[in-house]
């Protein structure tokens, strides 16, 4: 394949952005090369500026779970379009995609939207703090939960691909605040609330991690921090910025059967446009402005379009229960396509998979926290894998700390493709 175009267009934009690009991850730092600049993209394939077709198995980092330029999406935000972009006043809409989302999820009584997932997460943990009234939260080594100051101590995705898990700029008061542990090791956050006895306002978790590749909760270990959270009075918060409304219509909570305190969402509930919600139930949410005293606003937030785009969303996925089952099926073929062309070349491995979040680790010892995911990424395979794979046409996150979105639109002769192409890639490596 060939990229002049995009690779001229990266040398154009380095001039006037930051390395290019107005994300870390996608300036292929971690895996070497230049950048793909996309033209368009429909169903499950990308475009790009060199008329290359791509099939996507990013989904703009999961949003797009029905594919790229959904009809009912793309018209509901057009639709609106022409009525006006913006009015900071309140609009029907907004309580239409609310009394939506709190219908789908189970748990949740009231729900705020704002622009980003890193929203939703920063805002999630001043309400947590402002309803303890306690300031220290546990986050998880290699979970990413947006740029926040808070969460940017040993995070996952670009903050660990880049190796600047703790980044400057984060002041020492901050930091001291956050408290680390390891996931899917109970003891250590018991020890942890031991030593914090009444300190702890919150543990903010991403109940399937997707920050250092896919990483499922083992057996108890969600339920054991809810009992951990009830014994000791703090507020347990789940991340569902990639598993909200993917996994499952309710999400994780549904899936795995264990309430939160407060949930965060953000990808799919704004069907690709700029969107992030939190919510709670309506005991803790009345502390939220104007209710109560703990603040938070956005001059954007509940966009027309974004709600237009979430609600069209949304709608569709309340109405079409089978797509979940759909993509866990079609997830399941590729997870059990890839092990075997992988075995096959005698390439050690790890598939880690939930639903249709999947990701490949070149190393056979378990992954199953930050640690062993950092472990099985440092080999360099791969990097190596990453590249064979888009000479082929096949798309995955440029990094090995990121999971694999699938969307629906992807047919099996795609999932097929895909498998083929990694029986090639594994003989490189
Ligand atoms: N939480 C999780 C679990 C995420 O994966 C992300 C982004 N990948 C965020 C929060 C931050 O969302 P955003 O990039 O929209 O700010």
């Amino acid at each position: 394949m060939i990229y002049k175009r995009s690779s001229a267009l990266f040398a154009e934009a380095q001039k006037v952005i930051p390395g290019g690009v107005n994300s870390p991850v996608r300036a292929f730092k971690a895996v070497g090369g230049d950048p793909i600049f996309v033209k368009k993209a429909k169903g499950a394939y990308l475009y790009d500026e060199d008329d290359n077709t791509l099939i996507d198995y990013i989904n703009s980092w999961g949003p797009m779970i029905l594919g790229h330029a959904f009809e009912p999406v793309v018209s509901a935000v057009v639709e609106k379009a022409k009525k006006g972009t913006s009015f900071g006043m309140p609009t029907e809409i907004e309580t239409k995609i609310a009394e939506l989302a709190v219908k789908m999820v189970p748990n949740i009584d009231m729900i705020r939207f704002v622009n980003s997932g890193t929203e939703a997460c920063m805002s999630a943990v001043r309400l947590a703090r402002g309803y303890t009234g306690r300031d220290k939260i546990i986050k998880f080594a290699g979970c990413y939960h947006g740029h926040s100051d808070s969460f940017l101590i040993q995070a996952g995705s670009g903050a660990v691909t880049f190796g600047a898990p703790n980044s400057p700029g984060v002041t020492e008061g901050t930091a001291k605040d956050t408290l680390l542990a390891s996931y899917n090791d109970l003891e250590n956050v018991a020890e942890i609330i031991t030593n914090n006895k009444n300190e702890i306002a919150c543990i903010i978790i991403e109940p399937v991690a997707g920050n250092m590749g896919c990483i499922p909760p083992q057996k108890n270990f969600l339920q054991g921090l809810r009992t951990l959270c009830n014994d000791n009075n703090i507020l347990l918060i789940f991340d569902e910025v990639m598993t909200g409304f993917r996994l499952a219509a309710g999400g994780v909570q549904e899936l795995y059967d264990i309430k939160a305190d407060i949930v965060t969402y953000g990808k799919v509930i704004g069907g690709g446009l700029p969107v992030g919600a939190f919510a709670a139930r309506k005991e803790i949410m009345r502390h939220l402005a104007p209710l109560g005293p703990v603040y938070q606003a956005g001059t954007l937030s509940g966009n027309p379009l974004a709600m237009a785009a979430g609600l069209a969303m949304l709608t569709h996925l309340d109405e079409n229960p089978d797509v979940f089952k759909s993509l866990n099926k079609k997830t399941a073929y590729l997870h059990n396509g890839l092990s075997d062309v992988l075995t096959t070349q005698n390439v050690p491995h790890t598939i880690n998979r939930e639903g249709s979040m999947i990701s490949v680790h070149f190393s056979e010892t378990p992954v199953v926290d930050f640690k062993t995911a950092a472990n099985a990424a440092n080999n360099g395979k791969f990097n190596i894998f990453f590249h064979s794979m888009l000479s082929q046409g096949i798309y995955i996150a440029p990094s090995a700390y990121e999971t694999w979105f699938l969307c629906d639109a992807l047919t099996y002769e795609d999932l097929d493709k895909t498998i083929e192409a990694a029986a090639v890639a594994a003989k490189s490596l």
